[in-house]
């Protein structure tokens, strides 16, 4: 075969036209859901990326990561807020500090007046207007399957693997993880995952003021309403922080509150404290009680994490094992038949019975405000025509560039 001969200019050119192409596949920053969702390597599904709807409404969110509370000009929220604390109760005072320092409290946790979970486990609240806390789920030999902390930039293997065995969870998404992550989030409600809220920042909730806990839940439920276009009503407080003030404010949001009977402790691997052989056992702990009967008449719920590539490889590791341990896994909000996961209802979950019959999504519109995704059975060709589109702006730019370039020289 005779190779066609170049000319030097050309040569150079071509040569440019390739460096190009070279970036745009190995520096580039995600430019969609889809596109996000396609990269595999951690480091570069990591690359912070540019969203115009998080960006030109970040003046509507408290700072991200930092402690909530209302913006002085946020005249929702403050209305919001003003008819929620009427209901909330006023003898009863934070608990220590918003990082979980309680030495300087004398609480009494034998009479436990506030249903402080942290120091009892107590899930009845004491105060009669609000409902239990969900901790265990009432079908037998079933999990309520779910993952906080996320989304996490670097999410897309684990998410891959649930997508392959067609398993949803619930996800108790952070709000500013959501603000920063946006195209994660996107993929897990596309997905057919649940998304509840898991606070704005992150902190110990019984350690806040009313206002500024209301703060933390009133964000982190906007942002998920932002990106995602959907309001969940339902959360799961940071390190079980709850009391029957802080349940008052999430009733007040028409958030139920979700908890968990077992910890398998895997987000406490990466501090060090414990070691990843006390995580497993944590898991096989889980799974003995539900090969000796324990969920015969109630199913239950452990707590997981998409935290770190620790905890979802464990998850990943684990899973067929959980499958083998009990009858079903499911999202919390089927356990519990609650098929309108959201205030709008232009988004439903499927009943038990048919989640456990193989249909593990109902929702056909799709919710996120992505302009390459709708329903979940369409997630797929939607990331093919992502990565497509890529392909297309970085050629028209390469093809704009050597314009320049010919006619420079
Ligand atoms: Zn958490």
């Amino acid at each position: 075969m005779r190779l066609p001969v170049f000319s030097p200019k050309f040569t150079a050119i071509a040569a440019l036209v390739g460096l190009i192409n070279f970036n745009s596949v190995h520096a580039r920053t995600a430019t969609s859901e889809g596109d996000e969702a396609q990269i595999t390597d951690p480091v570069e599904e990591c690359t912070a990326y540019y969203y115009a709807p998080v960006t030109n409404a970040l003046d509507g969110f408290p700072t991200i990561w930092q402690p909530a509370s209302i913006l002085s000009n946020d005249t929702e929220a403050l209305s919001t807020w003003a008819n929620i604390s009427q209901s909330v109760p006023t003898n009863i005072y934070p608990h220590g500090d918003i990082y979980g320092d309680w030495n300087d409290t004398s609480y009494n946790v034998a009479s436990d007046p506030d249903c402080w979970w942290t120091k009892s486990l107590c899930t009845t609240p004491k105060l009669s207007s609000l409902p239990s806390d969900i901790a265990s789920i009432p079908e037998p030999e079933t999990m309520g399957y779910g993952f906080d902390d996320g989304p996490n930039c670097s999410h897309n293997a684990f998410y891959d693997y649930l997508l392959e065995q067609n398993q949803k969870a619930t996800m108790f998404f952070i709000g500013s993880n959501v603000l920063d992550w946006p195209y994660e989030a996107m993929r897990a409600i596309d997905e057919g995952h649940e998304i509840c809220a898991h606070t704005w920042s992150h902190h110990y909730m019984t350690g806040f003021s009313s206002e500024d806990a209301f703060a933390e839940l009133y964000y982190s439920i906007k942002a998920i309403k932002l990106v995602l276009g959907v309001t969940p009503t339902c959360w799961r407080p940071p390190f079980g922080d709850v009391d029957d003030r802080i349940r008052a404010i999430a009733e007040g949001l028409g958030l139920q509150t979700i908890i968990w009977q077992y910890d398998s402790f895997d987000w406490e691997e990466q501090s060090g404290n414990i070691t990843a052989a006390q995580v497993y056992a944590n898991y096989d702990n889980f799974i003995a009680k539900a090969g000796n009967g324990t969920f015969d008449s109630e199913g239950s719920i452990m707590l997981t994490h998409e935290l770190n590539n620790f905890t979802m490889q464990t998850a990943v590791t684990y899973y067929p094992k959980l499958k083998d341990a009990f009858k079903y896994l499911v999202p919390v909000g089927v356990a519990l038949n609650k098929t309108q996961p959201y205030v709008e209802t232009n988004y439903s979950l499927p009943t038990f019975s048919e989640y456990v019959a193989g249909t593990t999504t109902t929702n056909s519109s799709g919710s996120s405000n992505s302009t390459t995704s709708s329903g979940s059975s369409t997630s797929q060709s939607s990331s093919a025509t992502a990565a497509l589109s890529h392909t297309k702006d970085s050629t028209l730019f390469a093809m704009i560039f050597l314009g320049i370039f010919v006619l420079a020289v």
